[in-house]
């Protein structure tokens, strides 16, 4: 369904706009071409177009700072599974969801708020340390809450995922923003100097076992094996 992409009329910039083949707004009338190309009031072009029209609507901020609000979402949180150990002291920890409550979610100009039946979980930007998007899924890193799983069940994800990403930047202006995943970064925070270059000498160096990790035999083996593959690989006839 086109909409859950072009989630705002590009001649109106309202939401929640397609109705059949017009805006429920402004009347603009829709056609979908192809795969890739959407005639909106007889211009003809493609999605990719349209979409950057859509990115480049300011987001309609009310008075209480309230941009916009979502249908029914299933939240869910991170869980800890289990803890993997394997040999030669490689480690991982597994991750599941687990479903906290059905909530709506109301973006404002500083914070996103999940009201469920009996609380409301408040995540303010000065907190949020990522987001981005899985399907339909928003996944937000908060550093009081950890990883929230918001599965919008109505309402277009990439809305909320570009909405959330627009709220941010107007949010920590003049400050740039240059990355929203793993971790939001601000411009500024890549160009502060670095530590001074290290004296010591550095734990590991190519051909160097790193200290106190034994060679487990199935990585020798597998060391052999791609030092194999890569000579013979390199051969020239
Ligand atoms: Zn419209």
């Amino acid at each position: 369904m086109i909409s859950k992409l072009i989630y705002r009329c590009p001649a109106c910039s309202g939401f929640d706009w397609l109705q059949g083949d017009r805006c429920v707004h402004c009347g603009a009338s829709v056609r979908e071409e192809h795969q890739s190309l959407l005639t909106i009031n007889s211009r003809r072009a493609t999605i990719a177009y349209w979409y950057d029209r859509v990115l480049a609507f300011d987001l309609p901020v009310g008075k209480n700072g309230l941009i916009f609000e979502s249908g029914n979402v299933k939240l869910h949180k991170e869980k800890f599974r289990q803890r993997y150990a394997g040999p030669g002291g490689v480690a991982a920890i597994l991750y599941s969801r687990e479903f906290v409550d059905r909530v709506s979610a109301a973006l404002f100009r500083d914070r996103i708020e999940l009201a469920g039946k009996k609380r409301v979980l408040t995540i303010p930007f000065t907190t949020l340390l990522s987001v981005t998007i899985e399907s339909n899924v928003i996944i937000v890193v908060d550093r009081m809450l950890g990883p929230l799983f918001l599965e919008f069940l109505q309402d277009s994800g990439k809305k909320w995922e570009d909405g959330i990403r627009r709220a941010l930047v107007d949010y920590k202006k003049p400050a740039e923003i240059v990355e929203f995943f793993p971790r939001i970064i601000l411009g500024k925070e890549l160009k502060k100097p670095g530590p001074d270059p290290p004296t010591r000498r550095p734990l590991y160096s190519p051909g160097r076992k790193p200290e106190g990790v034994p060679s487990h035999p199935v990585y020798l083996m597998a060391r052999r094996l791609v030092r194999a593959v890569v000579s013979t690989g390199l051969q020239i006839d």
